[in-house]
């Protein structure tokens, strides 16, 4: 190098090449693609994602190892890691679909998805019937030569009810049509979706997988490699690929996840028991209570009922309003999923563009108020929640 210039110098920067030891932590690959010593090397990893590395839209070695982490935790052969949760979710949705096909989709879904399924059918000839999620037999009667897929939620929002998985997926199956779960709630320390018949799970891992609410992000986990290759295809041209450094954040989250997995399901336990119990709440939605519509299913499928509970007040909207301003640790914030507990409205943020007669079937009330419950102390959350349902006190 020193024969070179000082501006080549400052360009062809130094490269480390470390012997006889490696990083404990994953090397940020921060690098836009690679460099090749064999022209026919660089040729042969174009359009896949088992040869050499050769450009950031394609693939990257950090974001790699979190695939291979997401893949192993959810017990599928291979995961696409995409820049958010919404951009995993519209790879696959673009990927399987062509006009004139029909898909399947549970009647609760998150707002961005239900939205995007809308789009699809009023601008790309795809049609969408909806079911219950827990309705097997909804499902067989709705499938049709030109089904596509079946599209699930483990846990829905805001109101928790839970997918029947192993009987929607037996019935799916039966008729040749994979099924996507979206598994962002249950994370795959609760549930793996794969190991009740689903063909992929998607998340958005901005939530409990990253865990800090510092990026956002998503990645889709498969169960056998055909479809894992068609859609790794269109997304190395789609152009939804995740920075490094936020895959890096991923996989620094999920080595906490199933320690705060296990903090944010014994905080809500606690949280959810009181709440009910409170003279000033007239209805709590969380599946791990015996008053919800799917607590026997849930009993069943999942060994934790999740972090994220809602429930409506008496005095409404008002009183809900009341209750959020009136809070001094939780935080008023949309997501989920983070080491600090949120807390929300859905009817006039997340599902404001909801009819109200759709958010009526849903259960969701002008005044149902969402929390997201942290890893603080659990005593100091409810002494904040308590004060904010007495506000006169
Ligand atoms: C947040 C969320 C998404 C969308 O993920 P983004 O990272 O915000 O794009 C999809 N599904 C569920 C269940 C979510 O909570």
């Amino acid at each position: 190098m020193t024969d070179l210039r000082p501006d080549t110098r400052v360009v062809h920067l130094p490269k480390v090449q470390p012997e006889g030891s490696t990083p404990i932590s994953t090397p940020i690959y921060q690098t836009s693609g690679f460099v090749f010593d064999d022209p026919a090397v660089f040729a042969d990893g174009m359009g896949r994602p088992d040869a050499a590395f050769v450009y950031g839209r394609y693939s990257n070695p950090t974001t790699r190892v979190l695939e291979e982490a997401v893949a192993d935790l959810e017990g599928g052969v291979a995961a696409i890691a995409a820049s958010t949760g919404m951009g995993a979710i519209n790879t696959i949705f673009l990927a399987l679909l062509s006009p004139g096909d029909h898909v399947i989709a549970q009647h609760s879904l998150y707002g961005g998805t239900g939205h995007m399924l809308e789009e699809l059918e009023a601008r790309f000839k795809i049609d969408v019937t909806y079911v219950p999620e827990d309705d097997p037999d909804a499902v067989r009667a709705a499938v049709r030569p030109e089904t596509k897929f079946l599209y699930l939620e483990t846990i829905a929002n805001p109101m928790t009810q839970v997918a029947d998985l192993p009987g929607m997926c037996a019935v799916a199956r039966e008729a040749g049509i994979p099924v996507i779960v979206d598994n962002t709630f249950a994370s795959p320390i609760l549930c793996r979706p794969i190991e009740h018949g689903a063909s992929i799970v998607v998340h958005s891992s901005t939530k409990y997988l990253a865990g800090h609410a510092d990026i956002v992000g998503g990645i889709s986990v498969f169960a056998d490699q055909e479809l894992y290759l068609k859609v790794w295809k269109f997304h190395a041209g789609l152009g939804a690929a995740p920075d490094p450094f936020a895959s890096w954040l991923t996989l620094r989250g999920i080595q906490t996840l199933p320690l705060r997995m296990a903090r944010h399901t014994e905080n809500i336990r606690i949280l959810a028991a009181r709440f009910a119990e409170h003279p000033a709440v007239e209805a709590v939605h969380w599946p791990g209570l015996p008053t919800h519509k799917s607590h026997a299913l849930a009993t069943k499928l999942l060994p934790e009922f999740g972090g994220v509970f809602s429930f409506d007040l008496v005095g409404g909207r008002e009183a809900g309003e009341r209750f959020m301003s009136s809070l001094k640790v939780a935080l008023l914030a949309p997501s989920l999923g983070g080491v600090e507990t949120l807390v929300m409205q859905p009817s006039t943020t997340s599902h404001r563009s909801v009819s109200d007669a759709a958010l009526e079937a849903a259960g969701i009330r002008p005044g149902t108020v969402r929390i997201a419950v942290g890893i603080e102390n659990v005593e100091d959350l409810w002494d904040d929640f308590a004060q904010a349902l007495n506000p006169s006190d």
